[in-house]
């Protein structure tokens, strides 16, 4: 951990190779200066997982790579598809530190072309999120979910169906009678940035037992409130880590402790 820092952290949700090519190294760099142990690099599809692979095999130890497809992006070819699970099952085979994702449904997809009156078969991203969850269960990998609202049941089903112990639905927001059925089978949630100004947030942070809660910022997607205006950084797991420790009536620095104790657990990070 860097000197003058208050505590160590990880970012548990970000897209590094969203980041323009020239930044991407500086962002690790400033991200390890200010206490970052590590990060969780998600993947888009096979490009961005290939992307991921070269940045963990740079920054190993402090750079967990997920691999899959982002599910509000359309759907892969059933080529690209065969092609990515092949390539996930060689990392695994040759013993490769990884997560599954991210995977999870078109919640935003969804609902935008159901709100625009065009049509939306869900069927087939269910069925790709069916697929995911069986290799992650068969390769006992953790898996990172995007799966918020009411789609988070139908991932639940997914998950329990497969038989999923390991699992993260990152920036999670959803119904109550979810978020019961995630705590009882010890699945994991994450808060972004935003829990400093969603109220939305704010209670599931209550609701959330601390053991089970990570933070991300699933940079570089941009933040509002305080951080409106300013590129979303790993460093700003600080803010969320303040925002946590202030809801659950904890001081900072055991916040942070649990809290990356909880994603090292988790990732398997040393
Ligand atoms: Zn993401």
């Amino acid at each position: 951990m860097a000197k003058g820092t208050a505590f160590g952290w990880i970012d548990a949700h970000i897209h590094v190779d969203k980041y323009e090519p020239d930044e991407r190294e500086r962002l690790l760099a400033e991200a390890y200066a200010a206490g970052g142990e590590a990060v969780v690099g998600v993947s888009m599809n096979l490009d961005s997982c290939r992307e991921n692979r070269r940045l963990a095999q740079r920054h190993a130890g402090r750079y967990m790579p997920a691999y899959g497809h982002h599910p509000e992006i359309p759907l892969p070819q059933p080529d690209e598809e065969r092609e990515l699970f092949a390539w996930i099952r060689r990392r695994h085979a040759d013993g490769e530190p990884f997560a599954i994702g991210e995977v999870g449904l078109p919640y935003y997809a969804r609902t935008e072309a159901e709100a625009a009156g065009r049509p939306f078969d869900e069927d087939p991203y269910v069925e790709l999120l069916d697929r995911f969850a069986a290799l992650a269960a068969e390769l006992n990998r953790p898996i990172v979910l995007h799966a918020v609202y009411e789609d988070a049941a139908k991932a639940c089903d997914l998950l329990e169906k497969h038989g999923v112990r390991r699992a993260h639905f990152h920036w999670f927001k959803g119904p109550e009678e979810t978020i019961r059925r995630m705590i009882a089978r010890g699945w994991h949630v994450s808060v972004t940035p935003d829990v400093v100004y969603e109220p939305e947030i704010q209670t599931l942070v209550r609701a959330y037992p601390l053991d089970l809660l990570m933070a991300e910022t699933d940079g570089p997607w941009p933040h509002e409130g305080p951080f409106a205006g300013r590129p979303t950084t790993p460093a700003m797991v600080q803010e969320v880590i303040r925002a946590v420790a202030e809801l659950k009536g904890l001081g900072a620095d055991e916040t942070a402790a649990a809290m990356l104790a909880v994603t090292k657990r988790f990732y398997g990070i040393m």
